[in-house]
């Protein structure tokens, strides 16, 4: 499932389209996840003036006061090509002036396209309840420990939690609680004032270096040339269980929490 690193890559990707002009829209007549709640066709003409993302939506601002939000579920691509060739699982597609297009493939159909009016994305139900975005000021010492003191749960799912913080996906999720050294397995209200400063330092950390290599492409993701992501390639624990621990060689563990896999070394993390 692409992660906030690799729709931040996608999005970086798509700011040469950027001041195209949309000439025709195609929808197919399958069903999404979400039913646009306005008609396609009022894009026609419009002109796209900034490609933006939150958490792990995509979103395109049209100089008219439109935007589309665009999320690609477990399976969507997101790729611009020289033409549209309406391929299967071709869901939606924009044709620019300049005849190249936007194409969003999806073949298991998780993802969604909605058009709305920009005046109304913060009211947008999947964007609404969002907590900070990992990489910007908000995400603090003062807002993270004031939301961990309220928590129940375990840290690895409780980072994982959007309202907490977005973009902390499994892999990014188990990546940072290693290089915090702090255990999955600890109860979110438990952390000390150094753990979570470490904690904060370690998602920006981790979530920086996996936009920096294009994302991690576990699955199917590309970027919107094609292109596959590398950060996979730098995992410490992620899909790592039964190896060696990178820092002190003792076997990482892989356990399963909420339902995901967490793979952590219970020497490096207390
Ligand atoms: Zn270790």
């Amino acid at each position: 499932m692409p992660e906030l690193p690799e729709v931040e890559t996608i999005r970086r990707g798509l700011e040469n389209i950027v001041g195209k002009k949309i000439t025709n829209i195609f929808r197919s007549e399958k069903k999404l996840r979400l039913n646009s709640s306005l008609d396609f066709q009022a894009l026609k003409g419009a002109k796209i003036s900034k490609i933006s993302r939150r958490a792990r939506y995509l979103i395109i601002n049209f100089s008219d006061g439109l935007s589309l939000i665009i999320h690609l579920g477990m399976s969507g691509r997101i790729t611009l090509e020289r033409e549209f060739k309406r391929l299967k699982h071709d869901h939606f597609a924009c044709e620019f002036n300049d005849e190249t297009c936007l194409v969003f493939n999806d073949p298991r159909r998780f993802g969604f396209v909605d058009l709305i009016k920009t005046k109304n994305l913060s009211k947008h139900k999947m964007l609404t309840k969002l907590g900070p975005e990992p990489l910007e000021k908000e995400f603090d010492f003062a807002d993270f420990s004031k939301k961990l003191s309220r928590k129940k749960t375990n840290i690895k799912t409780t980072i994982m939690d959007n309202q907490v913080v977005v973009g902390v996906g499994n892999i990014y999720a188990n990546e940072s609680l290693f290089d915090s050294g702090i255990s999955p397995l600890r109860k979110a209200d438990s952390l000390t004032k150094n753990e979570i400063e470490k904690l904060i330092s370690s998602i920006k950390k981790i979530i920086k270096a996996a936009i920096k290599s294009g994302g991690s492409s576990i699955s199917d993701y590309v970027d919107s040339q094609g292109n596959f992501g590398h950060f996979q390639d730098g995992f410490r624990t992620y899909g790592r269980s039964g190896e060696k621990c990178l820092q002190c060689k003792n076997p990482i563990q892989r356990i399963s929490q909420s339902g995901r896999s967490s793979f952590f070394c219970n020497q490096c993390q207390k």
